[in-house]
């Protein structure tokens, strides 16, 4: 099986975020097909949408990637689920959002998975974890996410941890 490198980002505001990332984690590294590779700094982040509501924890995993897009897509809704994950408000309160922010390059645009996520560009809770994990990732148009991150604002998003606190993939 060829490994494809991707980048998942992981949030949430229910519940103790931190132990909820970090079985997440392993449910990802334990799954046949996917390898976490690293993992980023714990972020804690202002929530964006509107909606009245806790800070978000938020980090990024880099995975070794057997599975396509479509099937690790399952795999994260599946473990979403599994730490009780309910879709009630939009962008509202959740104990877990797994997300593919990027996959290998690859911009994909099918009804239930657009790659890479759509808002990565306009989103620190998501470009400063990803460029952490994918320093030389690059967007559909050749420019580095890192370039993108530095234009845009600093507020919301502050660092509560290291990576080797979120999760340890060795
Ligand atoms: P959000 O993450 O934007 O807050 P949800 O977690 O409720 O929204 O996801 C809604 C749907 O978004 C998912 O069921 C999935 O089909 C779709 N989706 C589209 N692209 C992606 C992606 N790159 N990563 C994760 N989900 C995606
Ligand atoms: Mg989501």
């Amino acid at each position: 099986m060829i490994a494809m490198p991707a980048v998942v980002g992981i949030g949430g505001n229910v519940g103790d975020v931190a132990a909820t990332i970090r079985a997440a984690l392993g449910a990802l590294d334990a799954t046949d097909g996917i390898r976490v590779v690293a993992v980023s700094s714990l972020y804690r982040t202002a929530p964006v949408g509107g909606v009245e509501q806790a800070d978000f924890l938020n980090a990024a995993a880099l995975l070794g990637c057997g599975l396509d897009p479509v099937a690790l897509l399952e795999r994260l809704l599946a473990v979403e689920q599994l730490h009780g994950r309910t879709r009630d408000v939009q962008w509202g309160p959740r104990t877990l959002d797994l997300d593919i922010l990027w996959y290998a390059d690859m911009a994909i645009a099918a009804p239930g998975l657009t790659i890479p996520h759509p808002r990565l560009h306009e989103r620190r809770f998501a470009l400063q974890p990803l460029v952490e994990v994918a320093p030389t990732a690059i967007d559909a148009h050749g420019t580095p996410y890192a370039e993108i991150l530095s234009g845009l604002p600093l507020d919301g998003v502050t660092v509560v941890t290291g990576p080797s606190l979120v999760y340890d993939p060795s």
